[in-house]
């Protein structure tokens, strides 16, 4: 038997990434997500996982997975459309829709998913889409994946996307942005994108993972902006503030029915277990009614912004993403590797996830007031070396 020759070509990309401090590999955690976490025998503060409410891990939300389980079983069989659609999933998509002011809902297995399904979906050849330059990679794949001819705008840029909405002849127009920028933390200018839909007769196509949760009572990014339309279709994932997995899309329920009928990463997949559904409607509850760990959050946000406003340069977030750009990839990796070592678990976030190397900090309801401040002192010494 042979080595493949291929394999070699990977070894020495593999090896350029290294030299480029651009290569990835992954921690092995030993504990549930959360706040704290344990990581090769070490409790560490966790900063950089999107389980924003500290749900991942909340009694009420395993306890639901867990009955959800007997109940349900564990394996979905089949998908939703031929024999995989639960009634606990029927009760989460209802319940879903409601939440989002929304006729209609259908949930996905993952986020990346429920992104190829609405824009593969909804658009071919012949259409066109219109992007914000630094949304989601699974936006950008669900973009090529559609056919439809791409057509991107500099960031949060409404006048250029103006320009190319006024231009296009396409068929049919699908604007498509992150709500929260997932690396940035920012929020997209949606009434004036949803304005220029109104003006040509577009769909606008908004992915709220990391509102959902966390702005507007928990309601997303839509209702802190107090913004609802018919032309709006709302996504937003289940894995991160939820704490579950999966995701959903809420539209008017023809555009609903359209996605069941049209949309293959919805036709031709198994649906997920239908514990995960049950386990999501107890976060739903959480998220609900338990709105302390909103404004603890919020806390943070504001405690972290506050102690390293002279210090480092902020973006303008008032979400639990705070990034903090640096200089170059190099010491990006250093100083994640510095916080590491002192017990902080902050992610570099590098290229070409992202143009400029930066530290992805997510703040948390379930740490503390002394924890942050803990964070923030060691973020001052790291930074100033
Ligand atoms: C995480 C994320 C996704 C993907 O969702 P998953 O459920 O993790 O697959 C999509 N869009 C944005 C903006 C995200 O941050």
């Amino acid at each position: 038997m042979s080595t493949p020759s291929l394999f070699q070509e990977f070894a020495v990309d593999l090896a350029e990434r290294k030299n480029n401090h651009l290569y990835r590999s992954r921690r092995v955690l030993d504990s549930p997500q959360g706040a704290r976490v344990t990581v090769a025998g070490r409790e560490l503060l966790n900063f950089c996982s999107n389980d924003y409410l500290g749900l991942a891990n909340h009694p009420s939300v395993v306890a639901a997975a867990q009955a959800g389980a007997a109940r349900w079983g564990v394996g979905s069989g089949a998908s939703h459309l031929v024999a995989g659609h639960f009634a606990v999933e029927q009760a989460l998509e209802e319940r879903l829709a409601a939440w989002a002011g929304k006729p209609a809902a259908i949930t996905l297995s993952t986020g990346y998913m429920a992104n190829l399904a609405v824009v593969t979906g909804l658009v071919g050849r012949g259409d066109a889409v219109f992007a914000d330059k630094i949304n989601h990679a699974s936006l950008n794949d669900a973009m090529a994946l559609s056919r439809a001819e791409v057509k991107r705008f500099a960031h949060s840029d409404v006048a250029a996307l103006e320009r190319l909405l006024a231009a296009s002849t396409a068929k049919r127009k699908l604007i498509i942005v992150d709500a929260v920028f997932s690396m940035d933390g920012d929020i997209a200018p949606l009434a004036e994108m949803l304005a220029l839909a109104e003006t040509y007769d577009a769909l606008l196509y908004i992915d709220d993972a990391h509102g959902f949760g966390v702005l507007g009572d928990g309601r997303g990014t839509l209702a802190e902006l107090g913004l609802a339309s018919p032309r709006i279709i709302y996504m937003a994932t289940l894995g991160k503030a939820a704490g579950v997995a999966g995701a959903y899309i809420a539209a008017e329920q023809v555009v609903i029915d359209y996605l069941i009928n049209t949309a293959k990463p919805y036709i031709y997949t198994t649906a997920a277990p239908p514990l995960i559904a049950a386990a999501m409607l107890a976060s739903l509850d959480v998220i609900e009614s338990d709105t302390a760990r909103r404004e603890t959050l919020h806390r943070h946000i504001a405690q972290f912004r506050a102690a390293l406003a002279n210090s480092c340069e902020l973006l303008p977030s008032r979400t639990a993403i705070q990034p903090i750009i640096l200089p170059d990839v190099e010491t990006a990796v250093k100083v994640s590797q510095a916080l590491f070592d002192a017990g902080f678990w902050v992610a570099a976030i590098r290229p070409p996830t992202v143009p400029t190397p930066r530290l992805r900090l997510v703040l948390n309801a379930a740490h503390t007031d002394k924890e942050v401040a803990a964070l923030c002192n060691m973020l001052q010494l790291v930074l100033s070396y």
